[in-house]
């Protein structure tokens, strides 16, 4: 195969063809190496490998041809030095704090993440002595304020789930920075394909590749990518040691997923964006988050940082819980579930589900309302989508 440099082509590009190192067999699709292990030349061949000393395939916990291609090619699209790849998201984010902190050390985390990374600082790091504390996403001097010096990262998802609140990524690494301090950000809502925290001055971008890197709904896994020198020092060890791997099966499902992301992010956007601006129009809706809206605090920032404006869209009925319990209870078509960035349009209600765990005045903190319906829009006919939402409305 010719040796190309991938980074002087577009991520549309990258996203099909880049990681395949086509093997003597010539075959046109990337194969899966389903291999637990790897057979040296020699004694002294083995040590090289071994030691680093020599580049090559190991054991599959830490090198397997079908997940390196995997994450040359999402290094490549979110413009990292390097990528790896682990068998959840949540694994991914496991596997940041295991490898950069310790006893002692502080995090200031979002209070608008994923509730089990809530819990991940909360009560895993938490009780090996990491202490977390949570601040308003949007509010820039709240997490300047948040540091103190044993901070060692902040952390963050923008836009939010499930209000779709845009935080600042360049702002907040300049605060980072400034305090000795990373920044990471978890991309799941809008892939490379809509925003490069990296680019923006983040260090690190993790994944859950489940969402909209697979995109069908088939396979859980995650990522995190960085500089060489941070996944070398940092996440490479606690990988080859902790072993939340990814498997070469679900590593070849997300390549194929990856080689339609912008296609597929771009259609999610325009359909997302379309109903939003439908329900702003209907009546017994209170307020629609979407950042593509003129009503939507970030706006201009959501222009500005992403190139489209995402796949979810959240609403708020008038009619409280038993209004939106009433439209999701009334949709024919729509999947009941609280997963997202799937080809299938879901629908959940975050106050009773996702953030149903949550004290009711937590919740009301974090501006989740008992009427709030949240809508991860799919590509099936918009018009289908529409009509499926009217029946309850
Ligand atoms: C789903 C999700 C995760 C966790 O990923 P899993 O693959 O389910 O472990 C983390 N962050 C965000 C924003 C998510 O949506």
């Amino acid at each position: 195969m010719k040796d190309i440099n991938w980074n002087d082509y577009s991520l549309e590009t990258q996203a099909i063809r880049a990681g395949h190192k086509r093997t003597h067999e010539d075959e046109h699709s990337m194969p899966i190496f389903a291999t637990s292990s790897y057979v040296f030349k020699s004694a002294e061949e083995a040590s090289l490998r071994f030691t680093g000393q020599k580049p090559g395939n190991i054991y599959s916990r830490f090198t397997n041809p079908t997940v390196n291609a995997f994450q040359e090619r999402l290094a490549l699209m979110e413009k990292g030095e390097r990528c790896l790849a682990f068998s959840s998201g949540m694994a991914a984010i496991m596997a940041v704090g295991m490898g950069l902190l310790k006893a002692g050390d502080h995090v200031v985390c979002s209070r608008s993440v994923f509730g089990n990374t809530v819990l991940m600082f909360q009560n895993y790091f938490g009780k090996f002595g990491v202490e977390t504390d949570f601040v308003d996403l949007t509010d820039a001097a709240a997490w300047e304020a948040a540091i103190k010096p044993n901070t060692r990262f902040l952390f963050l998802e923008t836009p939010s789930n499930p209000l779709i609140e845009i935080a600042d990524i360049a702002v907040l690494a300049d605060i980072a920075h400034k305090h000795g301090c990373l920044l990471i950000v978890d991309n799941v809502f809008c892939t490379p394909v809509l925003q490069k925290p990296l680019e923006l001055g983040a260090d690190i971008v993790v994944h859950s590749a489940t969402k909209y890197i697979d995109g069908q709904g088939r396979c859980v896994g995650g990522a995190v990518v960085a500089s060489d020198d941070i996944i070398e020092k940092h996440i490479y060890p606690y990988l080859r040691t902790g072993g939340s791997t990814m498997s070469p099966f679900n590593a070849w499902v997300f390549l194929s997923g990856l080689e339609t992301l912008a296609v597929r992010m771009k259609a999610h956007c325009d359909r997302a964006f379309e109903l939003a601006k439908w329900l702003e129009q209907q009546t017994g809706i209170a307020k629609v988050h979407y950042p593509g809206l003129q009503s939507h605090a970030q706006h201009e920032l959501a222009k500005r940082q992403q190139s489209h404006f995402g796949g979810v869209v959240s609403f708020e009925l008038t009619g409280g819980k038993e209004h939106a319990w009433k439209l999701i209870d009334a949709t024919q078509m729509l999947s009941i579930t609280a997963n997202l960035g799937d080809v299938k349009t879901t629908i959940t209600h975050p106050a009773s589900t996702t953030h149903g765990r949550l004290a009711p005045e937590v919740r009301a903190a974090a501006g989740i309302k008992d009427g709030l319906v949240r809508v991860s829009v799919g590509l099936e006919n918009i018009d289908d989508i529409k009509n499926d939402l009217l029946r309850g409305l």
